[in-house]
């Protein structure tokens, strides 16, 4: 079961006697918050405005839609990372599942021993982040060593983002595989591509583990597929995520003299949500770059290729007859 934290929540709420308050996080939560919203408009009988947009992550935190309906504070729900929050108004709310890794993990421990790998690494995001410390003691238990990698930026050590990945590069040489923990083939995939390692998911709610690199391989596929459509483009739209967390318009800029100096035309834009739909307005345009979210093009479907910045970095590799290295091969995909 999900856990939010919503002792903080009232405690904040307290000591700064706001007027209203906004609340959001992702579609996966939102029973959940919808009952942490009734029990603050009980308890303090101020406005509770839930926003129903997305949520995708800490890069995605909605703060124009706070501001809008004038909420003094913006609590972000089910997104843990190493800070508090951001600045005064927004304050990130943990929400962490208790459902326990035990069986499992040590079923996985039996299997990697037979296996011969002695090192592993373990990895997870936030909502099982409290589970790690017990995960390492059912291996170490098992006789296997174990690495839980450290943070950066604003992930704490043993957490990944599905475009940040830098626990898992901070021993890399020395570790046989990654076990991740949680039911998310989306972040184990993105670990066995950005490490070229096995990765195996730790699914607690059907105690199973599945090896993900078929998945990851499928990804890379489709990924490299997308940059060679994209090679005879003659006019490249460049798309700037509006989003606050997302927002990169230097890159989108350096991108845009990086593509007029191999000969390409190049077209900017400013989007929200980037989805198929909204990108048949722009029937004029060969291939897109957008530089919001590296996850966008690589998992979901779109007609014209839709590059994240790695895979538009490799474009221009081979449109200067450069080799191109393996292009997820980074700790970071921005
Ligand atoms: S993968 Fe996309 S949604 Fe997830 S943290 Fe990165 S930019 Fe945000």
């Amino acid at each position: 079961m999900i856990l939010i934290d919503n002792q903080k929540i009232f405690r904040i709420i307290e000591e700064r006697k706001p007027k209203s308050v906004a609340l959001d996080g992702p579609d996966g939560l939102m029973s959940k918050i919808q009952e942490t919203a009734d029990m603050i408009a009980d308890k303090f009988e101020i406005p509770v405005y839930i926003i129903g947009d997305t949520c995708w992550g800490s890069c995605d935190l909605n703060t124009h839609a706070a501001n809008v309906l004038g909420a003094e504070i913006l609590f972000n729900i089910g997104h843990t990372i190493s800070m508090d929050g951001f600045g005064k108004e927004i304050v990130m709310i943990d929400a962490y599942e208790d459902m326990p890794f035990d069986e499992v993990a040590r079923r996985l421990a039996t299997e990697l021993l037979n296996r011969n790998y002695k090192n592993v690494s373990l990895l997870t995001i936030s909502q099982h982040l409290r589970q790690l410390e017990n995960v390492r003691k059912i291996f170490e238990q098992s006789g296997m060593s174990v690495t839980i990698g450290r943070g950066k930026g604003q992930l704490n050590d043993g957490q990944v983002f599905g475009c940040e990945f830098y626990p898992a590069h901070s021993e890399l040489d020395e570790v046989d595989c990654f076990v991740f923990l949680g039911q998310s083939t989306f972040h184990s995939a993105g670990v066995a591509l950005s490490t070229g390692k096995q990765t195996f998911m730790l699914d607690p709610y059907f105690q199973e583990y599945t090896e993900v690199s078929s998945v990851a391989e499928e990804l890379h596929r489709k990924a490299i597929l997308s940059i060679y459509k994209a090679v005879d483009a003659h006019m490249v739209g460049i798309i700037i995520g509006i989003k606050d967390g997302q927002f990169a318009k230097t890159r989108a800029l350096e991108l845009k003299k990086e593509f007029e100096k191999v000969g390409m035309k190049v077209r900017l834009i400013g989007l929200t949500e980037i989805t198929e739909e909204r990108m048949q307005i722009f029937s004029h345009i060969d291939a897109f770059v957008q530089v919001a979210c590296p996850r966008i093009g690589i998992d979901n479907h779109f007609k014209k290729p839709m590059l994240s910045v790695p895979q538009a970095r490799a474009l221009i590799r081979i449109l200067k007859k450069e080799p191109v290295e393996d292009i997820f091969r980074l700790s970071h995909w921005l």
